[in-house]
């Protein structure tokens, strides 16, 4: 009897890949669990075991496994399912969902490169032959791949090696991360175990009567000890016992105390705090929590819609306390740029340890710490606060997904492949686990509306803020009035000048916001009208005055800025438009005296950037923050009275049929940063344009409306949610060969699937690292088949592949494109 797995290689292939397995391995493979297996002439592939079976490939001849990694699944109950799904629904292949979703750690390659790791101090004694050949070998160089260590050894398959060294902490992976992992170790002491015995103790405590300093350390310890047995830091020790390193070091030669490490679990929490958990909610939460709990009762997703600062974070916490006191875990998914330390405080309030967070800023071994906890079902991974990444954690028995903010763009994946919604692919996830799905926002998208308005999702909302706090007052500056009359400094209104100094004056804090982040968007030559271009994507370079940089914010192509044009050579060069960084330099001559603060992708790259700018800001040592939408995101200051917005005009003229939707969003979560507390807060909106009806629906907070006009401009004009677009992008470095290749595609398409094909079109940015890119957008209705919709474009991207002349053009399918 032959047996054979089928495994997923996390690379782009359309199928499965089988392998030959012994009987006995037959018995003892699970699917999800690892498998490392030759693939092509040399590499080597760590694959998922899928399905073990006894047909054998007729295509090729199976080759046999090399090696099984894991004792037991890596993956939970029904996370191939997930995926399988996620392949299907989003037009990818299985393996690139596999390499994209599995922490990089899992899955390593015999192209992989492995460190040294300079962190650990490796006891050479407990390391086998072959571990210690590595070890040595990377003693002298900085790093090999996987590749080279299988020569060092002489063994062709050296994965499960390399895995056991890399747990071991003896070598790391290299990753492309900012900040590198850092084991935290804690040094502990404690008395040596033989005076547990009584009379042995009694020895001691005579013996060191006479070494005074050494006798008082014993005794603090003793002191420390008493009462509980949590370990204790030497450090502690140290101060408590208020004597030298030196001495606990010698009472540990003397083999009186034994010192230990534990490595700190890197994720710190809080205790949780009886007052927190004691919260109580007021009449509007009780209800909203009753109507989604309604909802959940009939199956339903719910849609919670409250304005900002009405207090959902507790209701959510209400429903974790439920589906935790059910014994369930809960996922709770925030777009990435939100993940605050405000908001997991909160939740650490409440639920302590319980609480875990995972995100791309944690580094590999980080997130397999996670990942381990959420599949040991740990009690440190009952509640996971996460981006949208954290939807593929093995989870095995969930109950709860929530998802806060569940308007932001930031929830669907753009590249790589899956190019995936959070929001979609958990409320499919909660089916699988027959879970509930709770979807928040204060400024729901339409899609989320619009199926809450169907009855495909349950409603609740709350529209008040909480504790009687006011709506702020929101009023327009007509900036092209103020221009005229000369009534503007620089991007600053006179009236937004005033509540400036005014709020100040009060010992309140402001928030301005610009949707635009580094100094001047271009460098024009006033002479040739030259704009700095960059060389590998087809945009204008943007200037940076901190670094005096022109910048590429699509391939991160630099240039110092120049002199003189790099067209004409006159040194006639205008800095145009503005940004962040300029408004806060305008701050700087306005407001002389004021600490000033500037909050963008530029100045929160490295992993806590962004939570030192908002303790910064909590904590007052700034008076005005100055910010992209980064400062939209839930964020919850106490002492901020005052938001003004710079500039609504570029948001609204965006040429996208979403941006009105995303300006009302973004204008009224920036609004609702003012004025959480009793005092009613002010927000300026600056604008060429008061009368546009985008702007007096946000003053007037007026969600229906905004709603009611802008599904009825997606009806006129076709898009979501009235019916569903999948967008296909054409990749190639030929220009002419690009264009030829969508031509024939795109008349492909409409001779099969009618007239609802748009383009081919060029991007706003038709050239991005050096590939030049065409879209063509399919519009489906909602009464045609989506699935076999995709099966058509399928075939004919069969065909389309057929053409030798087009192999090197790219296809990339974005499914519900946004
Ligand atoms: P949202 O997420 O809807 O913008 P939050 O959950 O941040 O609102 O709530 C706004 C503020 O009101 C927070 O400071 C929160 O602690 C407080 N709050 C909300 N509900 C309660 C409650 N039931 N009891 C006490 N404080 C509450
Ligand atoms: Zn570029
Ligand atoms: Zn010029």
């Amino acid at each position: 009897m032959e047996y054979f797995l089928e495994v997923v290689l996390p690379i782009p292939l359309e199928k499965l890949f089988t392998y030959s397995i012994t009987q006995q391995e037959a018995g003892f493979i699970q699917p999800g669990m690892r498998v490392a297996v030759p693939f092509g002439k040399s590499k080597i592939y760590t694959a998922l075991a899928y399905r073990v079976h006894q047909n054998a490939p007729t295509a090729y001849e199976a080759k046999e496994i090399y090696q099984i990694l894991d004792d037991a699944p890596l993956l939970g109950p029904f996370q191939l399912q997930h995926w399988e799904w996620l392949a299907k629904y989003y037009m990818c292949t299985l393996g690139e969902v596999v390499s994209s979703v599995l922490p990089s750690a899992f899955l390593l390659e015999s192209e992989t490169l492995i460190l040294p790791n300079k962190e650990t101090s490796v006891d050479e004694m407990e390391l086998s032959d072959d571990e210690f050949l590595v070890y040595e070998a990377l003693r002298h160089q900085s790093a090999l791949k996987v590749q080279e260590i299988s020569d060092i050894v002489d063994k062709k398959n050296v994965l499960s090696l390399v895995n056991r060294l890399v747990q071991k902490g003896v070598v790391r992976q290299k990753e492309e991360l900012y900040e590198q992992y850092k084991p935290k170790l804690v040094r502990y002491v404690k008395l040596s175990e033989k005076y547990d015995d009584d009379r042995q103790l009694e020895e001691l405590l005579n013996e060191l009567s006479r070494a005074r300093k050494q006798s008082q350390v014993v005794l603090s310890l003793f002191q420390l000890r008493s009462g509980n047995n949590k370990p204790i830091p030497i450090t502690e020790l140290e101060k408590h016992s208020g004597s030298s390193k030196a001495v606990i070091k010698t009472l540990i030669d003397k083999d009186i105390l034994k010192e230990y490490q534990i490595r700190q679990d890197r994720v710190e929490y809080n205790e949780e705090s009886e007052e927190a958990r004691n919260i109580a909610l007021n009449e509007h939460q009780s209800k909203a929590l009753e109507d989604i709990n309604n909802s959940f009762a009939e199956n339903k997703p719910v849609l919670l819609h409250g304005v900002t600062s009405s207090g959902k974070t507790e209701v959510y916490v209400k429903l974790i306390q439920q589906c935790l006191d059910g014994g369930r875990q809960s996922l709770y998914l925030l777009p990435e740029i939100a993940l605050t330390s405000q908001l997991i405080n909160r939740l650490r309030d409440y639920f302590g340890h319980k609480v875990s967070v995972y995100h791309s800023k944690y580094s590999i071994h980080e997130r397999v710490e996670v990942w381990n906890n959420v599949l040991k079902n740990a009690e440190k991974a009952q509640i996971v606060i996460g981006a949208r990444s954290s939807l593929f954690l093995p989870f095995s028995n969930l109950g709860l997904i929530v998802v806060d903010e569940e308007h932001e763009n930031s929830f669907k994946q753009f590249d790589p492949a899956p190019r995936y919604h959070a929001r979609d692919a958990a409320i499919v996830l909660a089916s699988l686990h027959k879970a509930h799905t709770v979807l928040g926002s204060a400024t729901p998208s339409i899609e989320s509306m619009y199926n809450a308005r169907k009855g495909k999702y349950g409603y609740a909302s709350i529209d008040q803020r909480y504790g009687n706090v006011l709506m702020p007052d929101i009023n327009l500056v007509d900036i092209k009035e103020a221009t005229r009359k000369k009534r503007m400094k620089g991007h600053f209104s006179e009236t937004l000048i005033n509540a400036i100094s005014e709020t100040l004056e009060a010992g309140e804090q402001v928030i301005l916001f610009q949707n635009r982040r580094g100094f001047a968007p271009v460098v024009e030559c006033t002479t040739c009208g030259h704009v700095a271009q960059c060389p590998n994507c087809d945009v204008s370079l943007t200037y940076h005055q901190r670094i005096n940089q022109l910048r590429c914010h699509y391939c991160g192509y630099h240039m110092a800025l120049q002199q003189a044009c790099l067209a004409c050579g006159s040194p006639t060069l205008d800095k145009k438009g503005f940004g962040t960084e300029q408004i806060q330099e305008e701050l700087g001559q306005l407001f002389p005296d004021v600490a000033t603060g500037r909050m963008d992708l530029d100045t929160t790259r490295g992993k806590y950037a962004y939570e030192k700018i908002i303790s910064a800001f909590e904590n007052q040592e700034m008076d005005i923050l100055v910010g992209t939408q980064m400062v939209t995101k839930g964020l919850d200051f106490r002492n901020v009275s005052l938001v003004g917005i710079m500039n609504a005009d570029t948001m609204l003229n965006f040429p996208d049929y979403r941006a009105h939707e995303r300006s009302f969003q973004m204008l009224t979560q920036v609004a609702g940063r003012a004025g959480r507390t009793q005092k009613r807060g002010k927000v300026l909106i600056q604008s060429y344009n008061p009368y546009h009806q985008i702007l007096q629906q946000v003053t007037t907070n007026d969600y229906d409306k905004m709603f009611a006009e802008q599904l009825y401009e997606r009806e006129q004009f076709k898009y979501p949610p009235l019916v569903r677009i999948i967008k296909i992008t054409l990749k190639d470095r030929d220009f002419n060969k690009l264009n030829e290749a969508a031509q024939w595609l795109a008349e492909s398409l409409r001779n099969v699937l009618g007239h609802q094909i748009l383009g081919p079109e060029y991007p706003p940015v038709g050239r991005i690292r050096r590939d030049y890119l065409k879209n063509i957008l399919i519009k489906i209705p909602k009464n045609q088949s989506l699935a076999q919709t995709k099966n058509s474009i399928k075939r004919i991207e069969k065909s389309f592949n057929a053409i030798s002349k087009y192999k090197s053009v790219r296809l990339v399918y974005n499914v519900d494109h946004i």
